[in-house]
C-alpha cells in the first residue's frame, strides 16, 4: 500500500522506545498529583514542551485551513444536536449483550447524516465508512463504545439538575457516541476531503463482561483493519486526557461443586461456600498494599439454594489488572494456587469426605496490555491539539477499547469526547456541557491531522 504521501506519518507499528522520550507519561503519586520529574529527566521534560509546541503550530495550520475550519465551526453550531443525540441515545438501554436497539439508532443517525452504507456487523459494532481522497491508503478507525455497565430495567429518564444532565450512561459512553455522530456530521458537511479512508464505529462490547467483543471481531485474524493506519476510542468526557497505555485484565470464574446435603443430616460435608470463603480470604492476602500497578478484586459471588442446606454450588468472579502481561500472568498464576489451596484446606478440614468438591476456573475475561509510545506521532499528536486549546495533555493508563489495536501494534489511544462528569458507572452518573465542544473538536482535528487532507 502507498502511504508516501500521508501529511503526519503514522507507522504500522510503535517506535522503538528511545532513551530520551520526547515526551513522558505522566505519573501519578498517591495523591493523584504529577509527581516531580528528577532532575536526570529535566532535559526530556524541556524536549517534551518544545516538541509538544512545534506539533502544536503543525495543528494551528490544520486548523486554519478553510474546510477545516468550517468543520471547528460545524461542531460548535451543531453543538445543541450532539447534545439532543446524547439524550436520545442515553435513553436506549444497551446492557453489554444487549446492545442492538442503540446501534439501530446510531446506524440510522449515521444515514440521516449522509453515510448511506452504514450497518451492523456479525459482533453488533456500527460501522459506517467515508471514502479518503487516497483509497488505497490505511485507514483510520474513530470509535465508541454502546455499552453501558447498567441492567435492563434500570431507569434512563434523563433529569436535569443545576445545569447537569443527570442519567445513567450519559457521560460513558452516550458523550463517546454523540461525539462521533458530530465527527461524521461535521465532517461530511464541511466538504473537508480526508486522504484516508475514515471508519467510525460504535462498538459493542467494551464493559463488564463484555470482554471487548465489539473490537477484537473488528481486529480479528485476517482482518484488514490490523493493517489500520491509527485507532481513536471515544471515551467518556473530558479534553485533557490521552489513554496510551493499556490496562489488561484477567477475569477468572471459580465454581466449586459438592455432593450438597441436610444442613443438620449431612453435617460434615465439605461445603461449597465455605471453599469459596476460603478463597476470598487466600486471594485478599495476595494484596500487597503498596503495589500501585496491579489490582485483584473478587467483584462477584454466590452460591446455595437455602439457609439450611449445604450448598451444591458456590463461585466467584476475580479481576485482575496490570499495566503488563508478565505482571498478569504472575498475579493470575499465584491467585489460581491460592483457589486451590483454599478447596485442599477444606476438603482437609472434613476428613469423612475425600474429594467431596470440584473446581474450575474458567478464563471470562482477557484484556491485552500494551503502550502506544509517547514518542509515536499520534500521541504526540493527540498532545499537541490538546496544547492546540489550551490544556495540558495528561498521559496516563487505563483499560478501553484501544487496548486491543495497541497490543497488535497498531498506534491507537482512547480520548474523553469533551464535557464534564461525575459518578460514572452509577445511576446518579452526570454531564455538564463545560467544554463540550472543545473535546470534540480536539477529537476533529487530532483525526485529520492523521488522515491528511487531500487539497
Ligand atoms: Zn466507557
Amino acid at each position: 500500500m502507498n502511504d508516501a504521501r500521508s501529511e503526519i506519518p503514522v507507522s504500522t507499528r510503535p517506535a522503538a522506545p528511545s532513551a530520551t522520550p520526547a515526551v513522558r507519561p505522566v505519573r501519578r503519586g498517591a495523591t493523584g498529583a504529577p509527581e516531580a520529574d528528577t532532575s536526570a529527566r529535566a532535559s526530556a521534560a524541556s524536549e517534551r514542551a518544545s516538541d509538544i509546541a512545534a506539533r502544536a503550530s503543525d495543528i494551528a495550520a490544520l486548523a486554519a485551513r478553510a474546510t477545516v475550519a468550517h468543520a471547528l465551526e460545524l461542531v460548535d453550531v451543531t453543538d445543541d444536536r450532539t447534545v439532543a443525540d446524547m439524550i436520545e441515545l442515553v435513553s436506549i438501554p444497551a446492557p453489554t449483550f444487549h446492545e442492538l436497539d442503540r446501534a439501530r439508532r446510531v446506524r440510522d443517525r449515521f444515514v440521516e447524516s449522509g453515510l448511506p452504507r452504514a450497518e451492523i456487523d456479525a459482533a453488533g459494532n456500527v460501522v459506517a465508512r467515508m471514502a479518503g481522497a487516497a483509497a488505497d491508503l490505511r485507514p483510520v478507525i474513530v470509535a465508541a463504545h454502546l455499552d453501558t455497565v447498567f441492567e435492563a430495567g434500570v431507569d434512563l429518564v434523563v433529569r436535569e439538575d443545576a445545569g447537569r444532565l443527570c442519567a445513567p450512561g450519559i457521560a460513558d459512553n452516550a458523550r463517546g457516541l454523540a461525539a462521533l455522530l458530530a465527527l461524521g456530521r461535521a465532517l461530511l458537511a464541511s466538504g473537508v476531503r480526508p486522504r484516508r479512508p475514515i471508519l467510525l464505529v460504535a462498538t459493542t462490547g467494551e464493559e463488564g463482561r463484555g470482554d471487548l467483543r465489539g473490537v477484537k471481531h473488528l481486529f480479528q485474524e485476517r482482518s484488514p483493519l490490523r493493517e489500520a493506519a491509527a485507532f481513536i476510542a471515544l471515551d467518556g468526557t473530558g479534553a485533557r486526557r490521552i489513554v496510551h497505555r493499556a490496562v489488561g485484565s484477567r477475569r477468572l470464574r471459580i465454581d466449586i461443586d459438592g455432593v450438597g446435603g441436610h444442613s443438620w443430616g449431612d453435617r460434615g460435608l465439605a461445603n461449597p461456600a465455605h471453599a469459596v470463603g476460603r478463597a476470598i480470604a487466600n486471594l485478599a492476602a495476595l494484596i500487597e498494599p503498596d503495589a500501585r500497578d496491579v489490582a485483584l478484586s473478587v467483584g462477584r459471588l454466590g452460591g446455595g439454594t437455602s439457609v439450611n442446606a449445604v450448598p451444591e454450588q458456590a463461585w466467584l468472579e476475580l479481576d485482575i489488572r496490570a499495566e503488563s502481561g508478565a505482571s498478569l500472568d504472575r498475579i493470575e498464576a499465584r491467585a489460581r494456587a491460592a483457589v486451590h489451596g483454599a478447596v485442599a484446606a477444606e476438603i482437609a478440614a472434613r476428613p469423612m469426605e475425600p474429594d467431596a468438591l470440584e473446581l474450575r476456573v474458567t478464563v471470562i475475561g482477557d484484556r491485552p496490555t500494551g503502550e502506544t509510545p509517547a514518542t509515536n506521532a499520534l500521541v504526540r499528536t493527540a498532545c499537541a491539539a490538546t496544547t492546540y486549546f489550551g490544556a495540558a495533555p495528561d498521559l496516563i493508563a487505563a483499560s478501553t477499547d484501544a487496548n486491543v489495536p495497541i497490543a497488535l501494534g497498531i498506534p491507537a489511544i482512547a480520548i474523553g469526547a469533551g464535557g464534564e462528569s461525575g459518578r460514572t458507572h452509577t445511576t446518579a452518573e452526570w454531564y455538564s456541557n463545560q467544554g463540550g465542544v472543545t473535546g470534540v473538536q480536539r477529537a476533529l482535528l487530532v483525526l485529520l491531522a492523521v488522515a491528511g487532507i487531500a487539497d
